[in-house]
């Protein structure tokens, strides 16, 4: 058994205690392979990357030394990442993975093998599950998974699992104010991360974030129920969840920008794979949009509720039928705003979904 890797080595992944303790102990003792998962955002990668540098350190994770920053920045030879090449892990990607694992490490002792978005195998899960299972004795899998599905069982159940959970609001905050955010913007910044870590840094440098949730603040006293109200409201904030696009835009041509670099200093006159990392990219942002309609609604939902508890309040001052009513009412326009969001979920068609929403709120409006 080696030294305990330094506390360093984690000091990315954010909010998650549980996940550091077991990580710094199983590095110590460490198996054939470990699966990671928990939804995007969470610090999957930072954790892998921290569990890598205990694993190739020759000190089991001193935090100091080559071995250790190279592992963490990503650059070190024995730490191997692999990404899918397509939308999903292709049996193709399956066979990349297995030759990796048989190959010799480099430096280290030992090579980390991380694969990234395995929640994403399906017809690969065969031809990947003999390599996870038994990979040679100088290979250690870390398998990254934004959810469990079934038709991963098999894989899941030859791996050491470290759950992870939605980073909470107040590590988030925390980790933003130490980064220099002021602590207004960063509890609301936050809070709109839905515990993503990704989705906090973006939003923090978005410029168009607090004026989108403004425009969800004013929606009840936009509803004048009349049904071209309604339709001026939807499509508004439809446009909101366009525009907060931007700054994910941004980044997607920043990243395109340097694998074009690099594939020049590659001699390669186009980026490989050009068409995947795109289709990638449009997936990201098509649950960025989603993502931020749904805190846009839940946003109009505590707009309601804080209505009801107004009402609630006045109640007991006087005991008014009207103000049962309106109590109802709340409870009505609350529960209507949580099945739109339920069903953003499933696919629909946005803007009949918004339209429809506003115009029952609409409806409710004295
Ligand atoms: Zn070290």
């Amino acid at each position: 058994m080696s030294e305990p890797p330094v506390p360093e080595l984690f000091e990315e992944v954010v909010g998650q205690p549980r996940v550091v303790a077991q990580l710094t102990t199983a590095a110590r003792r460490p198996v054939h392979a470990y699966l990671l998962h928990g939804p995007s955002g969470s610090g999957k990668r930072a954790a892998a990357r921290g569990l890598a540098a205990a694993l190739l350190c020759p000190d089991g994770g001193c935090g100091a030394c080559n071995a250790c920053r190279r592992a963490l920045a990503g650059t070190h030879p024995d730490l191997v990442v692999v990404e899918r090449t397509g939308p999903s892990i292709t049996v193709a990607d399956a066979q990349t993975i297995v030759t990796r694992a048989q190959r010799r490490p480099l430096e280290a002792s030992r090579q980390v093998l991380m694969v990234a978005d395995v929640h994403l195998a399906r017809d690969s899960v065969p031809a990947l599950l003999k390599t996870v299972e038994e990979p040679p004795p100088s290979t250690v899998f870390v398998l990254l998974a934004d959810d469990l599905p079934p038709h991963l069982a098999t894989i899941v159940s030859r791996c050491v699992q470290v759950p992870f959970d939605a980073v909470p609001t107040g590590a988030v905050v925390a980790w933003l104010v130490e980064h220099g955010v002021d602590p207004e913007h960063a509890d609301s910044v936050a809070r709109a991360s839905g515990g993503s870590l990704d989705r906090a840094r973006l939003l923090v440098s978005d410029a168009g974030f607090v004026g989108r949730q403004e425009r969800w603040r004013s929606v009840p006293t936009r509803l004048d129920g009349s049904g071209a109200a309604a339709a001026v409201v939807s499509s508004e904030l439809l446009a909101a969840a366009d525009e907060a696009l931007a700054p994910l835009r941004q980044q997607h041509a920043a990243e395109l920008e340097a694998l074009s670099d690099q594939a020049e200093i590659m001699g390669s006159k186009s980026i490989p794979g050009r068409r995947q990392v795109e289709e990638g990219h449009k997936r990201e942002e098509r649950r960025w949009r989603t993502d931020d309609l749904r805190f846009g609604l839940a946003t109009l939902a505590e707009v309601y509720r804080d209505r009801l508890v107004d009402t609630i309040e006045a109640d007991q001052g006087a005991h008014s039928s009207g103000s049962a009513a309106e109590g109802r009412r709340a409870v009505r326009q609350v529960e209507a705003i949580h099945e739109a969001s339920a069903a953003l979920s499933r696919n629909p068609n946005e803007s009949l979904l918004m339209d429809a929403l506003m115009v029952e709120l609409s409806g409710m409006v004295d």
